[in-house]
């Protein structure tokens, strides 16, 4: 299987917490947290489509202005999570530049800017065009879970306890489409675009009966075949469990939210979760709202994920990190 997700942390662990997801095969990404985004190219940035913020501490949301610099003038909606407040955060933000020069540019950027709360996903839209006021304020039910819904990936959120509301986040791929190599040759078809158009018509459930245009070479000349969905489907496709990845940060282990964690990450393929503290730090820990490695090792492991990556380092163990990486890793093993 070749996986569709490519996450990576923005900044090494000691650094702000960030993560960026690629997308294969497609000029798309996904960007959770919004810290200092100096690693990112701006060619990456425009490849992101949605934004997830965990909550708005300035290590957080402080590349918030570089991200908006970097797609201001673009024809482009993207879409931003965040927690209670976010929206008034957002307009913050935007309310602290001039906008006066906005008609001279032809392409517009829209902003959808949305707050999960407990009990409904508040919307806000910010255009450009109208100078980012704040527009079309409207409610949606939420159920708890599901933030984003697409035919082939949505992602979860979960509203955890910083003595702010954080969110966690899980991106589900829904299930993953496998090509066939050897049913490529057999049928004697080119890889190309057209699979992209294949695996989009499998994902959003199209009828065995839809045309799939391919393109052939026939005598050196290109020309175009047509052939059943589901003709395809059963030759060169194999259905598989997709990939789970989550992010959790700036979170602390209660009672109350260690079930909240668990749930949401649940056989995650890859957790990204916080230790900014040594296990033995745990009474600073529980002060601050944050995480231990131990504790982070019992949740990815009490949720039967299938790897551990931490970060979000406190620079007070700079000198240690090695530590950091072991004592969670142990604990996770269950060593
Ligand atoms: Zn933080
Ligand atoms: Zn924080």
């Amino acid at each position: 299987m070749k996986p569709i997700l490519h996450p990576s942390l923005v900044n090494d662990p000691l650094g702000d917490p960030g993560l960026f997801v690629q997308f294969l095969y497609e000029k798309r990404a996904f960007l959770f947290d919004l810290g200092d985004l100096s690693p990112l190219t701006n060619a990456d940035l425009l490849k992101v489509t949605h934004v997830f913020v965990s909550h708005t501490h300035i290590d957080h949301f402080i590349g918030f202005d570089r991200f908006l610099r970097i797609v201001f003038g673009r024809d482009k909606t993207i879409t931003l999570y965040g927690p209670e407040n976010f929206i008034a955060n957002v307009e913050g933000k935007l309310a602290g530049f001039t906008w006066n020069l906005v008609d001279r540019y032809e392409e517009s950027l829209t902003l959808e800017v949305v707050e999960v709360r407990p009990d409904r996903l508040r919307r806000a839209t910010f255009r450009a065009i109208e100078k980012f006021q704040r527009s079309d304020e409207r409610d949606e039910p939420f159920d708890g879970g599901v933030i984003l819904d697409e035919p082939a990936l949505s992602v979860s959120a979960a509203i955890l306890e910083h003595r702010v509301p954080c969110l966690g986040f899980a991106l589900k791929e829904k299930f993953h489409v496998n090509i066939n190599k050897d049913g490529l040759t057999s049928m004697q078809l080119e890889p190309g675009e057209w699979l992209n158009r294949l695996k989009q018509n499998i994902y959003e459930g199209a009828s065995d009966e839809t045309s799939v245009q391919v393109p052939v070479t026939v005598n050196g000349t290109q020309e175009t075949q047509e052939f059943a969905l589901g003709t395809l489907k059963e030759k060169l496709v194999t259905i598989t469990e997709g990939q789970k990845i989550a992010y959790v940060t700036d979170t602390v282990y209660t009672p109350e939210n260690v079930p909240r964690i668990v749930e949401l990450v649940r056989e995650a393929d890859l957790l990204f979760c916080e230790s900014p503290f040594i296990a033995e730090e745990e009474d600073r820990a529980l002060e601050r709202r944050h995480l231990t490695t131990r504790q982070a090792g019992l949740l990815a492991r009490e949720a039967g994920v299938k790897q551990l990556q931490t970060f979000h380092y406190s620079k007070r163990h700079s000198h240690q990190t090695d530590l950091l990486v072991r004592e969670a890793q142990e604990t996770f093993r269950g060593e």
